[in-house]
Formats: C-alpha cells, sequence, structure tokens
C-alpha cells in the first residue's frame, strides 16, 4: 500500500483516498477477487490503475464503450502511466505499436471491449504477456438484471478458466442485490470481496420544483452558471430540439443530442461538450453513457424521469470531481401521464413494476423529505445526519405552511364529502371555491368544504394535494387518478398525524456549505485565466479539458497561486508528469496574474 500511495501522489498528484479506495486496492494486493459498487464520481478508475501501476506485469481493463476507453487511456497516458487501449477506432500502425508494447513489457495497463479479450487470437496473445489483473468496468453490463444488459459481457465468463491464477475486480455504479449476485455468478469469482460504498454524493445539492414556466426556470439555472459545463435532459425529442432552439435564441451556448439526430452531427455535438466549446448538452437520456466529463457543475432535469434509478444515474453525472453541483428537477403532474402512457405496451409483469418505479418517483418529487435521504432509501441506505445542507429541503428554500395540519384536514375532508369520486384537479378547484361550470352542475358548491382554501391558488392547493399523496396520505386509483383517503390519511383526520405541506420559497436561499468552502480564498479571476490556458492547452493537445487538470485543481492553485514549481506540485491533481508538460505555463499565468493584480503569491 505504501508503493500505491507513493504512485498516488507522483503520477496523479493525490494526497489520499477517497472512501473505499483503500479497501478496494487491498483486494488487489492479496490477490483476492472483488466486486466494489461505489457511485458514480465515486473514484472506481483510481481503485485498479493505482495498483496497476506497481504490480509487475499487466493489468487489463474491460470496458464496454470506445468514447470510455479513449477517455480513460487518455487521462493516464497524460499523468505519465503507461496505458493503451485496442479498438475498431486505431489504425493499423496504431494497433501494431500497441502490440509490440505488450511483447515488450511495457505496458501498465489495456482497455479492452470484452468481445475482443475473449477473441480467441487475443487470448493467445496474452497468455504470452505477464497478466498482473483483470478489472472488469461497467461490470452490471454482465447481468440482465442491471439496466444496461451487453450479451459480450456474458462471454467473461471464461477468463477464469483461461487465466486461472489471475485475480478479477469487477466494478460497477449499480446497487441492486440481485445484480450484485449476478455479477460474481457470471464471472465465476472466488469468494469475492463485497465493497459497497455510501449512495450519497453529499456534493450534489438536489432541488425539485414543479414546471411552472420552464425555460425561464432552467435560465436560472443556467445564470448561475456561466460559461460552466451541464446536461438538461428531455423526455422528448421534439423537447430537446424546442429547448435548444429557444436557448439558443436567447444566446445561451448550447447543442442538442438525441438518438434520432445524424450520427455524425450527434457525435459532433459530444465532442464539442467534451472539449468545452459548447456549455450545454440539451438531450434526451441517450446521452451520458460513456461520458467521463468529470467538471459537469449542473444536471437540469425539465421532465420527471421513469424511476430514481434513472433519476440517480442521469444527475448523478454532475461533480464527478467532488465539487458542489446542483441537480434541478423540473416536473409536472403531466409527466406522470406521459411515462404512463408510453407505458401501455409493456408486458403485465413489467409493467407492474414500472409502475411501482414511477409512483416512487413521483413521490419523490411531491414528498417532503430530505432529497438525500430519500434517494439513499430507495437504495436500501440510510443517511446518519438530519440536515444535508444540500437539497431545497434541508436548505430551507422551500418552507411549510405553518397550519400544515389544519390545511391538510380540509383537503382531507374535501376529498371525503366529494365521496372519493373525484381526482386532484377537480378536488382544488371545488377547494378554492372555482366557479367552474362542472362544479356548479354538481352542486359542489353547496358542499361545506367549498371554497374552504380560497386564500389561495388551485395550482398551489393542487400542489398540497401531491404532496399528501408523496406523503401516503391520499393514494389516486383507477384510471382516472380518484383521490382517495388513506389509513395514515385518517390519523390526521384525527389529529394524530401532521403532514409536511411546502410553501415556495420566499426568503433568499442560503448558499450550500459546500459551496462557500470550495470557493473559500479562491481568485475567480485567476480561476478563469487558468480555465483558459486549460482550455488552449487541450485543445493544442486535442484531449478534454478535464484530462489537462480538474476544477479542483484549477481552483486550488487559484486559492494558494504558487510562484515555485515545489509549490505547484504540493496541489492537489499535480503530479510530475504534469508539472514537467505544464508546470512552466501556469507559473507564468499565475505570476502575470498576480502581478497584474497586486495579489499575494504563495499564500
Ligand atoms: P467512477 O468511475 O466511480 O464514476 P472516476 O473513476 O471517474 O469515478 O473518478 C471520479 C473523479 O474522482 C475523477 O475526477 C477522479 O480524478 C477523482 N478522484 C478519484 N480518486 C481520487 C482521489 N484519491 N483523490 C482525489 N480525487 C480522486
Ligand atoms: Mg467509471
Ligand atoms: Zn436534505
Amino acid at each position: 500500500m505504501e508503493n500505491i500511495q507513493k504512485a498516488l501522489a507522483k503520477y496523479w498528484g493525490y494526497d489520499g483516498f477517497l472512501p473505499s479506495q483503500r479497501q478496494a486496492m487491498e483486494c488487489i494486493n492479496r490477490r483476492q477477487d472483488s466486486i466494489v459498487v461505489l457511485p458514480t464520481g465515486g473514484g472506481k478508475s483510481l481503485c485498479f490503475q493505482a495498483p496497476a501501476v506497481v504490480m509487475p506485469g499487466l493489468t487489463i481493463v474491460v470496458s464496454p464503450l470506445i468514447s470510455l476507453m479513449k477517455d480513460q487511456v487518455d487521462a493516464l497516458t497524460e499523468c505519465g502511466v503507461a496505458a493503451a487501449r485496442i479498438d475498431s477506432s486505431l489504425l493499423p500502425e496504431e494497433q501494431n505499436s500497441v502490440m509490440t508494447q505488450i511483447q515488450n513489457k511495457t505496458l501498465k495497463l489495456l482497455y479492452l471491449a470484452p468481445e475482443r479479450l475473449v477473441s480467441d487470437s487475443f487470448l493467445r496473445i496474452l497468455r504470452r504477456a505477464e497478466l498482473s489483473f483483470i478489472a472488469v468496468d461497467e461490470a452490471h453490463c454482465v447481468s440482465m438484471w442491471g439496466h444496461d444488459f451487453r450479451p459480450e459481457y456474458r462471454q467473461l465468463g471464461i477468463l477464469k478458466k483461461v487465466f486461472a491464477g489471475v485475480t478479477i475486480g469487477a466494478y460497477t455504479a449499480t446497487a441492486t442485490e440481485k445484480v450484485r449476485a449476478d455479477i460474481g455468478e457470471q464471472l465465476y469469482l472466488q469468494d469475492p470481496e463485497m465493497i459497497i460504498g455510501s449512495f450519497d454524493r453529499p456534493n450534489l445539492v438536489y432541488k425539485v420544483r414543479q414546471r411552472t414556466d420552464k425555460i425561464k426556470q432552467v435560465c436560472d439555472v443556467l445564470d448561475r452558471h456561466k460559461g460552466e459545463s451541464g446536461i438538461i435532459y428531455c423526455i422528448r425529442r421534439k423537447d430537446v430540439e424546442a429547448v435548444c432552439a429557444e436557448l439558443s435564441s436567447k444566446g445561451y451556448n448550447t447543442a442538442p443530442y438525441h438518438a434520432g439526430m445524424m450520427a455524425e452531427r450527434r457525435k459532433n455535438n459530444q465532442d464539442d461538450f467534451i472539449k468545452e466549446k459548447v456549455d450545454t448538452i440539451v438531450a434526451t437520456i441517450a446521452f451520458g453513457m460513456g461520458i467521463d466529463k468529470s467538471n459537469l457543475r449542473y444536471v437540469i432535469h425539465t421532465g420527471m424521469p421513469k424511476s430514481l434509478e434513472h433519476y440517480q444515474q442521469e444527475s448523478g453525472r454532475a461533480g464527478r470531481d467532488g465539487l458542489e453541483a446542483e441537480c434541478c428537477l423540473f416536473y409536472s403532474a403531466g409527466d406522470y401521464g406521459i411515462w404512463k402512457s408510453l407505458m401501455r405496451d409493456m408486458e403485465p409483469e413489467a409493467y407492474k413494476i414500472a409502475l411501482v418505479k414511477l409512483n416512487q418517483m413521483y413521490s419523490y418529487c411531491t414528498g417532503g423529505v430530505c432529497r438525500h435521504k430519500a434517494i439513499l432509501r430507495y437504495f436500501g441506505q440510510d443517511l446518519e445526519k438530519d440536515d444535508c445542507a444540500a437539497c431545497d429541503i434541508c436548505l430551507g428554500q422551500l418552507d411549510c405552511v405553518e397550519n400544515s395540519l389544519e390545511t391538510a384536514q380540509k383537503i382531507l375532508s374535501c376529498i371525503l364529502r366529494l365521496g372519493e369520486r373525484f381526482g386532484g384537479s377537480y378536488t382544488a378547484s371545488v377547494l378554492v371555491g372555482s366557479r367552474d361550470k362542472r362544479i356548479t352542475q354538481n352542486e359542489h358548491d353547496t358542499l361545506s368544504t367549498y371554497s374552504l382554501l380560497n386564500d389561495y391558488s388551485q395550482r398551489t392547493v393542487h400542489d398540497w394535494i401531491e404532496q399528501l399523496v408523496g406523503q401516503d396520505y391520499v393514494e389516486k386509483t383507477g384510471e382516472y387518478n380518484v383521490l382517495k383517503v388513506t389509513e395514515k390519511g385518517w390519523h390526521v383526520l384525527r389529529g394524530k398525524q401532521s403532514p409536511r405541506l411546502l410553501k415556495p420559497a420566499r426568503r433568499p436561499a442560503k448558499v450550500s456549505k459546500i459551496a462557500r468552502d470550495s470557493w473559500e480564498g479562491v481568485d475567480r479571476g485567476l480561476f478563469e485565466a487558468l480555465r483558459r490556458l486549460r482550455s488552449t492547452i487541450a485543445s493544442q493537445k486535442r484531449v478534454p479539458a478535464y484530462v489537462v487538470f480538474g476544477d479542483r485543481t484549477l481552483r486550488e492553485m487559484a486559492r494558494r497561486r504558487p510562484s515555485t514549481s515545489e509549490g505547484l506540485l504540493e496541489t492537489r491533481g499535480v503530479g510530475e508528469k504534469k508539472l514537467q508538460q505544464y508546470g512552466e505555463a501556469v507559473l507564468a499565468a499565475i505570476r502575470d496574474y498576480c502581478l497584474a493584480n497586486s495579489l499575494e503569491m504563495d499564500v
């Protein structure tokens, strides 16, 4: 482990481990098979890369996508690690050069797609190479129970036979029990150690709002992140085109991405995004897998995803560098209906499961529970603290109405007076005293609960009904989502339990603590100057910007403002290779900026 720590400092410029990394590396050291489940951004790659560097021989990394392999190999090469990939996009001479490196045993890591690894010709070559370890990345692809099953991954079962003595590690962000067990079985792992990290992502600030004015709500988020990278997810392709067009016309630097576009245009847009020529990608969920861009500062959903698994995956693409990032979800009751109608043709069994997941997603949106807690609970984990300090609820951006209990009782009584035969929209109209023709025709304007909440808008009351549904006080039944009071709801009517009804924020929003900390002492102007330098270097070298330096590293440079190589080397994310390549340019940029702005250096 000592050697590994030295390598971390030397090649990556890191001074320690992220949670579970050490444990995962120790397994490799003592040659024990392992299954490592860490959330997106949890630092899975380093778990096998760092041991690979210090062990004698070659580590094979199995990965499902060319873009993922390319990203990691580029990043490793930048750090000065001997890594390569073989895939269909390589020219014959490039491929030959990698083969030579394998034969000469100069390579530490080799990235391959599963079908290539298990091909006879390749197995023959690798039998002659000295293998230190096999890492199966995105290992959930092996399982039909995962969300991204790939038949090629099934063939990896032969590895334990062909390379009997070689340890295997499987890495994934997919947490369900079934998938985990399946990975072990399919790969014939021997008594694998399960390493399951916390699924909490404390640096993500979750916010959920009803969708009222989509473009305005999206622009508000974008305006908080000028010039920074992020994704806007839409449910349908036509929404992608519409949102993207409107944002462009307002001067935002966006590009669309969905499966219906010409492959070339899609790829160009993706490349422009990775190279930071485009700030914001507007996309369907077709976008994301294979994007390891670590400095996404926001992920916006303009519609509700169909499950919390999806939401966790998509929002999880933000803030992989551990710095604060915002995940904003704008939903409407209509999204529920859209998904339900899209699911209509499913097999009955699958439909039932999908509907449960959809309902859980909806409860997340409308419920008044801490977002971090709610997501963790869904994955069977618990949040230790009561205040996450990083969600709209805990930050007090949405506060509760003072008389929640009384208001809830009015709503519940109205549902009962209506004979539990009407939906949310109608019930809300009755409560606010609407003169709607349907209501007068039904003579519901004569009910004692008519107009009981006439101080509020129909929208607000409808929201509260959704919140009561989210907290299980009311349920929606049948095709028309007719409201019924649940047993829990009866406790409220008897005054034994009080629901949480939210009102929209009025007081100014608190800044999250993580945001304050990580910008503490950072000179924003210098940060911008370093970002420009990074972008120039990246386009010269034709690598993504974050491969050169992460945002965290730039912030630290702009905070400490080192004047010497030694000082620069102390910065997290700067190893010897990077110092040698960019040290001079970075030090010059810092010096120029500090002189011009009379700023103190070596803070
Ligand atoms: P995953 O594959 O689990 O989604 P990655 O391997 O892509 O995550 O790592 C996510 C981010 O964490 C990367 O930006 C990486 O540089 C950073 N990281 C990983 N390990 C460390 C560490 N020990 N110290 C600091 N940053 C780290
Ligand atoms: Mg990964
Ligand atoms: Zn919270």
